[in-house]
């Protein structure tokens, strides 16, 4: 992962292509870019249903989720080679309104609470779209305040080898 100035990032990735480098590996489209983060695409990546599309196969993703099942569920809704569209936001928030625990093992989630959160993080999703607007958020960005389901302190924790923040209520996501 490459932190690099704002424009740095593309001169980084036109430079692999001047020098004769071109390994099809990397591919960098981007304006007005903060913050680029590049990562090697091991080929090919069969990635899972995008949660966004008009229709998916539901069966399909938990089924795919299921495969991991030594994972935390948090990490699992992560990986897009599961289901995609699920970002860091959101994998708290789905987690959150079907009261999970984020660090739950996958294996340890029965078939009906995993389509649960496949259908809820689809819902969640498809809303975020119209908005934008942080305080819709139930735990996202809440550490310190109150649940709004039990007013039990919203806790926030480093998840996973890549330590994405997780957000969590320690009282009703007990699962
Ligand atoms: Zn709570």
């Amino acid at each position: 992962m490459a932190h690099l100035p704002r424009g740095r990032a593309l001169a980084a990735a036109a430079d692999r292509h001047a020098d004769g480098d071109r390994t099809e590996e990397w591919e960098a489209v981007g304006f007005n870019i903060p913050v680029a983060e590049f990562c090697k695409v091991e080929t090919p990546v069969a990635v899972g249903p995008d949660l966004l599309a008009v229709e998916i196969d539901i069966d399909e993703c938990v089924q795919r989720l299921r495969v991991l099942a030594d994972a935390e569920i948090a990490e699992a809704l992560l990986n897009q080679r599961a289901v995609s569209g699920i970002g860091n936001i959101w994998k708290s928030e789905t987690l959150w309104a079907c009261r999970v625990s984020p660090f739950a093992r996958m294996a340890s989630v029965g078939d009906e609470k995993l389509r649960e959160i496949v259908v809820t993080a689809r819902k969640l999703l498809r809303q975020s779209v119209a908005s934008t607007s942080r305080s819709r958020f139930a735990v996202y960005g809440r550490r310190g305040e109150p649940c709004r389901r039990c007013g039990t302190v919203i806790e926030m924790r480093r998840q996973g080898p890549d330590a994405r923040v997780t957000y969590w209520c320690p009282r009703c996501q007990l699962q």
